[in-house]
């Protein structure tokens, strides 16, 4: 869901940028614009369900909301550990608001500060891994995937050779040979193989990155959140501020096999996002504008 999709400044219809990704009850935060806890109030998440938080970079409109968010856990009794991660500089900022504001959390907060090329596993079957961006500051994005999730049984064909639905069926699902009637049944006689898991790729502020299909890792995706602050009028100013026009998301969404390509980050002189969409509609198939408090599925 995202929470806030508009670009440096708040407009009255989109916040700063904040993105949330419900996994199993569980949450990830991508970037805490001022207001992101405003609109997880507005949508009914608990900020005590996030797992951890990762920003792209440390930009006031995609990181001020912060040291709010974290003293609104702090409110909310929060006990459970928290981990941020982001660039160079994110621990010392935190500190220094906490420090200033007089403010000791009462649950730990791991923050690890990113370089590219890592990867965390951030919840049961779930991995972060981050690449850099290109941008004003430093900056990265992350490819959140889950890992391959086991093949689909054939339980007609289990049932042929004895196997009732059971123990013995989820043994074989996950890998393991059974012994029915003194004979060995193996896994691939009856479960199909695994299935991708569902990826998705979230650049944060960003210009056109060159190689981003091995940066990112995976030959397609479900779906590519993508910065596209400006039209291709605007495609000098939009390179030069570290961003990326409506048709850049498109390309790089055609190099990422994006299932879905979701636009985001908009310039206040948008009032309409009708023109990006319709920009990047002439490379990809499947294009929509994000809006605060729009919901997508991740898996497609
Ligand atoms: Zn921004
Ligand atoms: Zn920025």
């Amino acid at each position: 869901m995202f929470l806030g999709t508009s670009a440096a400044t708040p407009t009255r219809y989109r916040g700063l940028p904040g993105l949330v990704l419900k996994y199993r009850g569980s949450l990830l935060l991508f970037d805490c614009g001022e207001g992101t806890q405003h609109r997880l109030v507005e949508a009914g998440l608990s900020p005590l369900k996030i797992k951890a938080i990762f920003i792209t970079h440390l930009h006031g409109d995609h990181v001020f909301g912060l040291p709010g968010l974290i003293q609104s856990m702090a409110m909310n009794n929060r006990r459970e550990d928290l981990y941020v991660y982001g660039p160079r500089g994110i621990a010392d900022m935190l500190e220094t608001v906490f420090e200033a504001t007089k403010f000791t959390p009462p649950f730990n907060i791991h923050v690890v500060e990113v370089g590219g090329g890592e990867k965390f596993k951030v919840l049961d079957r779930v991995w972060v891994s981050v690449f850099p961006v290109r941008h004003t500051v430093e900056a990265y994005g992350y490819t959140v995937y889950e890992e391959p999730r086991p093949g689909k049984v054939d339980v007609e064909k289990a049932r042929k050779l004895g196997i009732e639905p059971g123990p013995l069926l989820g043994l074989l699902q996950r890998g393991i040979p059974v012994s029915v009637g003194g004979r060995l049944v193996r896994p691939e006689e009856v479960v199909g193989k695994p299935r991708p898991g569902f990826r998705l790729v979230y650049t944060g502020d960003t210009a056109p990155i060159d190689g981003l299909r091995k940066l990112v890792g995976f030959d397609s995706v479900d779906v590519l959140v993508h910065d596209a602050t400006f039209t291709s009028e605007y495609e000098l100013e939009a390179h030069e501020e570290g961003h990326s026009t409506a048709f850049d998301a498109a390309r790089a969404a055609v190099e990422l096999g994006a299932k879905l390509l979701v636009l985001t980050h908009f310039s206040a002189r948008y009032k309409s996002p009708e023109p990006l969409v319709s920009e990047a509609s002439r490379l990809h198939p499947n294009v929509v504008a994000a809006e605060d408090l729009l919901k997508l599925p991740i898996r497609l």
